[in-house]
């Protein structure tokens, strides 16, 4: 079974994201940047299952610029086989062009089974593993917090509103990760080194033949509004609760 694994290179999850003077977007000049943490998560499921014995093969790939080699290295440091980075021009792709190019890549790897995040953090679209499915037309399990392979069946148990799901997918199929899936190991040093020396595979975008033109246009960002300072209540028990239910009555009759 050949597994595919893309990853997305995003603003560091620890970095507190500022918007542009002309607000035209979040600030990314000399921002640190990293792998996409639901990505960091597909990519340790794919490779416990290889140890497993399940995969024969863990392929990564990423779509952006040429920084996005740092993520791939990071991913094949986990312990992905191989790397292929799709290069743009460097602007950010929407997941209708990620999911129309992966479609295309799954094709000529002939992948068996295909492992995203849910959501990139930086977009927090929570589309492309949805739209890769069905232009596909392959089963998919969404937000899966566990995953056992059982024959040429996935279980995928995933997080619902009030519980738990669990679906039997036939592969090949497409499946995203929810952040309990697993918890990624900690990358060594000499697996570091040794992610220098796979192989990492350069395609320009422009060879899929799709339109990489986006279709929304962001017209302003902003940041969120300033939170106001809080106010310390003094009183019993009963006083500050009354004195809390004046205050919301007070704001919601004003
Ligand atoms: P999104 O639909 O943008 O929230 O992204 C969901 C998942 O799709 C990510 O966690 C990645 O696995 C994958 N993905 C999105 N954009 C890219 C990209 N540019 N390159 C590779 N994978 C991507």
């Amino acid at each position: 079974m050949k597994i595919l694994v893309p990853v997305k290179r995003v603003i560091d999850a620890y970095v507190k994201p500022r918007v542009k003077s002309d607000q035209s977007g979040v600030e990314l000049t000399n921002v640190k940047m990293d792998i996409n943490p639901f990505c960091e998560i597909a990519v340790e499921e794919a490779v416990r299952m290889k140890e497993k014995g399940e995969a024969a093969e863990v392929v990564v790939v990423s779509i952006g610029g040429a920084k996005c080699e740092e993520i791939l290295r990071k991913a094949l440091a986990i312990g992905a086989d191989r790397a292929v980075l799709v290069e743009t021009a460097g602007e950010d792709v929407e997941p209708l062009v990620v999911a129309k190019i992966l479609k295309n890549l799954v094709e000529k790897e002939s992948a068996d089974l295909v492992i995203l995040g849910k959501q990139s953090i930086d977009g927090d679209n929570n589309q492309t593993g949805q739209m890769l499915a069905a232009l596909l037309g392959w089963g998919q399990g969404a937000f899966a917090s566990d995953i056992k392979k059982d024959g040429d069946t996935l279980q995928v148990m995933r997080e619902v509103d009030g519980g738990l799901e669990t679906l039997s997918l036939k592969m090949p199929a497409v499946v995203t990760t929810d952040l309990r899936l697993n918890e990624p190991r900690y990358v060594k040093l000499p697996n570091i080194m040794q992610a220098k020396r796979k192989p990492l595979d350069k395609i320009p975008a422009a060879d899929f033949g799709v339109d990489l033109a986006p279709r929304v246009a962001v017209l302003k960002v902003t940041e969120p509004p300033q939170r106001s300072g809080g106010e310390l209540l003094e009183g019993s028990a009963a006083e500050i609760v009354q004195q809390m239910m004046d205050k919301i009555g007070n704001r919601i009759a004003g």
